[in-house]
Formats: structure tokens, sequence, C-alpha cells
């Protein structure tokens, strides 16, 4: 597995930046959540978030569309600062697709309503259009035969693929992945992570917090190495993977690797 499309790490390598995180602070309580998080994100990107459980990945994306709020610092989506509600914040949301670990799809609506939803209900697109724009996202995903039954009917793999083809339909500008396949059963794994790694070769910017070093050689342009609420380390995934620079890192690679 020595195949990376990676560029060297760093900055957004040329790229013009997408989402940009400047000194962002967050405390759960007395716990120092994010500590002086600066992060910049390309368009066209794929960042690969890694790091031990708790270390503040999970509350990272969720800062990101604002799930979370954040006490200081400046989270901006091209160009424009997350606002703090409104209508403001509903449009900004959706341009931040979010895949969630446990799929999250509505249990009472079909397939395909899961992926026609939002975009009649939020960007206005005509019924018709979004269930024809619906049945392409499914079939991209490889779950168009199943359009018409319930989440619950589904393999989790084939949720997960739902819940990709519902954060497509949306036309987001990022989409943030947390964790997509800890859920699911092993032979599951991969099926999501195609879909993922042809997103990423398609130019969709992406933050993918995972473990999956295959999918992180294969699609990501950055490691990204939280611990402890901080970033620790950024670079390529080959020199991430093969010569960390940071103890914390190392440590963490030994107990995964
Ligand atoms: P990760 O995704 O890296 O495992 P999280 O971002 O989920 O980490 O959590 C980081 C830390 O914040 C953990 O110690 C977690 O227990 C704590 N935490 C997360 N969400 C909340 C919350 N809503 N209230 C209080 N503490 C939280
Ligand atoms: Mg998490």
């Amino acid at each position: 597995m020595t195949e990376s499309t990676g560029e060297s790490g760093g900055a957004p390598g040329g790229r013009e930046p997408l989402v940009v995180l400047t000194d962002v602070e967050k405390y759960f309580g007395d716990l120092h959540v994010l500590q002086k998080i600066n992060l910049s994100i390309g368009r066209g990107e794929v960042v690969v978030v890694i790091g031990p459980s708790g270390s503040g990945k999970s509350t990272l994306c969720r800062a990101i569309n604002r799930l979370e709020t954040i006490e200081s610092g400046t989270i901006t989506i091209d160009g424009v600062p997350l606002p703090e509600e409104g209508k403001g914040l509903a449009r900004l949301r959706a341009d931040v697709g979010m895949v969630f670990q446990q799929f999250n799809l509505f249990a009472h609506k079909t397939i395909l309503e899961n992926v026609t939803l939002g975009p009649t209900k939020v960007r206005k697109v005509p019924a018709a259009e979004a269930r024809q724009r619906g049945m392409e996202l499914l079939k991209r995903v490889g779950v168009d035969s199943q359009a018409e039954k319930f989440p619950a009917q589904l393999s989790g793999g084939q949720q997960q693929r739902v819940a990709i083809a519902r954060a497509l339909a949306m036309n987001p500008k990022v989409i943030l992945f947390d964790e997509p396949t800890s859920a699911l059963d092993p032979e599951m794994v991969n099926e999501v992570l195609d879909v993922m790694v042809d997103l990423a070769r398609q130019g969709m910017t992406m933050v993918v917090v995972t473990h999956e070093m295959g999918f992180a050689r294969k699609a990501a342009n950055r490691v990204v190495f939280m611990s402890d609420g901080q970033i620790v380390e950024e670079s390529d995934p080959d020199t991430f993977f093969t010569n960390p620079t940071s103890d914390r890192a190392r440590d963490f690679l030994s107990k995964i690797l």
C-alpha cells in the first residue's frame, strides 16, 4: 500500500481556501476540547483527521457546521463566517454535508425520500426534479434498487451509502465524515470507502475522521493528527504513517497499526 495521490503537507497546497478555522477555542465546562485550532481546507482537498478517542475530532466536525458553538475564534465557509443562528445559518449548513457514524437516516421515510427531503424543503427544488436527481445519486452509490424501501430494510453499508447520497443531494461545498465506517460490520467497510474514494477523485472537498489508513493513503491530500484538543501534527499521508514526528502521533500509531 504505497500508492498515494497526496501532495506534500502543510497548507492547502496552492488551493483556494474553502473552510478556514482561525484560533478556534471550545470548552465543555472545564474541558478545553478545542485549543487554538488553526486549519485551512482547500477547495477539492481531502483532509483525514485522526487521533485518539476524546481528542476532539467530532467536536471539530460539529463546530464546522455549527452543531456546536465555539467560545472564540472564527470559522468561515467559502469566505462567509458561520452566523450564530437564523436563515444565514440554515443556508450555510446546507453547504456543509455531514455523514455520521450512525447513518442518522429518517426511519419513517423511504430511501428516496431521505434523499429528496433536503433539496425540496431547504433548496426548494421541485419534487419531480428532486426525485430524478435523487435516483441518479442513489445509482451513483449503488443503492438505486432500494429506493422504495425503508432504512431498516437495508444493510449498514447500504444505509451509509444512502447517507452519502443524501449529503450529495444538497450540492454541498464540503462534506464532513465522522467515522463513517466505525459502526459497520467489517465486510461492509469497503463498499462505503469505495464510494468515498470516488468522491475524492471527483474533486469533492472532504474532511474525514477515520482510522482507515487505506483510505487515507488512497484519497487524502493531508492527514491532521489531533490529541487532547490540539492539532499536533499535519502532513501528507505517506509521511504521517511512515515517519510521524511527534511522540503522541508515534504512540497513537503504534497502538492502531
Ligand atoms: P473524539 O471525536 O475525538 O473522540 P469528541 O470531540 O467526541 O472526541 O470529544 C472530545 C471530548 O469532549 C471528550 O472528552 C468528550 O467526552 C467531551 N465531550 C464531547 N461532547 C461533549 C458534550 N456535549 N458535553 C460535555 N463533554 C463533551
Ligand atoms: Mg468522535
